[in-house]
């Protein structure tokens, strides 16, 4: 079976896949309405009247991460963007007038003004503060249930560089002053449509102050006595998994 033959089918955030979590075939879908993320697959949306056909259920991409490969799910997620990017798309942002699909090139045109619109990223900085040698800042954010703990993140502002957007974000929600922010990676985040880029930073002074409406807790965390930290898949989970390793090995 070639790699053409699967389809990347979404009802929004959620991916039609069968009952093993793997993408259906072409053959068992209707195929208009398809863009093509790369040579190798087709992707689209979810008809309105379409019959999901038996033994295929929609999934949401969140939970694939934990199981399927990295690759494979960069993929759906370049898949899932670019489709929720063309339905909010559908209209010129300078004149009004409704855009037509580029035959060629991922971009929406106005066939009246000639306004080009191409699918953007949201810079979001997310950061590993560390302590010393041993200890790591983790903070438990005040929308989530759960108690898993995880890192600063945030959006990058308009006019900021990275490294401004790293210090703003640790400042506004726990309070702290970082020396040594050094790039450390970055992975492609569909809610909805982030790029995720990740820093080291070293603690350099200050008391912990919570922004209660963001964070409900956050403590530095020797290496050895980790609370629950975020799912594996996530860059949170490789970012603490990275930091802890590297302090085993030294
Ligand atoms: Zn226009």
């Amino acid at each position: 079976m070639s790699q053409r033959s699967l389809a990347y089918i979404f009802q929004h955030q959620k991916l039609l896949v069968d009952e093993n979590l793997q993408l259906p075939k072409v053959e068992k879908l209707a195929s208009d309405l398809l863009i093509h993320p790369n040579d190798h697959v087709i992707a689209r949306d979810l008809l309105e009247d379409e019959i999901i056909p038996e033994g295929l259920q929609l999934v949401p991409i969140r939970d694939l991460i934990q199981t399927w490969s990295t690759n494979d799910f960069l993929q759906a997620s370049r898949a899932v963007q670019l489709l929720e990017w063309r339905r909010n798309h559908k209209f010129c942002s300078h004149c009004g007038h409704r855009t037509e699909i580029h035959s060629k090139e991922y971009a929406m045109i106005c066939p009246a003004c000639g306004y080009h619109q191409y699918p953007r990223v949201q810079p979001c900085v997310i950061t590993i503060i560390t302590r010393g040698n041993n200890e790591v800042l983790l903070a438990k954010s005040a929308h989530n249930k759960s108690n898993m703990y995880g890192l600063i993140a945030g959006f990058v502002e308009v006019g900021e560089t990275l490294e401004e957007a790293v210090q703003r974000e640790t400042m506004e929600e726990v309070g702290l002053k970082l020396k040594n922010i050094r790039y450390m990676s970055s992975q492609p985040w569909p809610f909805p449509s982030n790029l995720m880029i990740a820093f080291h930073a070293e603690y350099e002074s200050g008391e912990i102050q919570l922004q209660l409406e963001e964070i409900s807790d956050a403590q530095f965390f020797k290496f050895d006595q980790l609370p629950q930290i975020p799912f594996k898949g996530s860059i949170a989970h490789s970012m603490i998994m990275q930091m802890t390793e590297k302090r085993k090995a030294s």
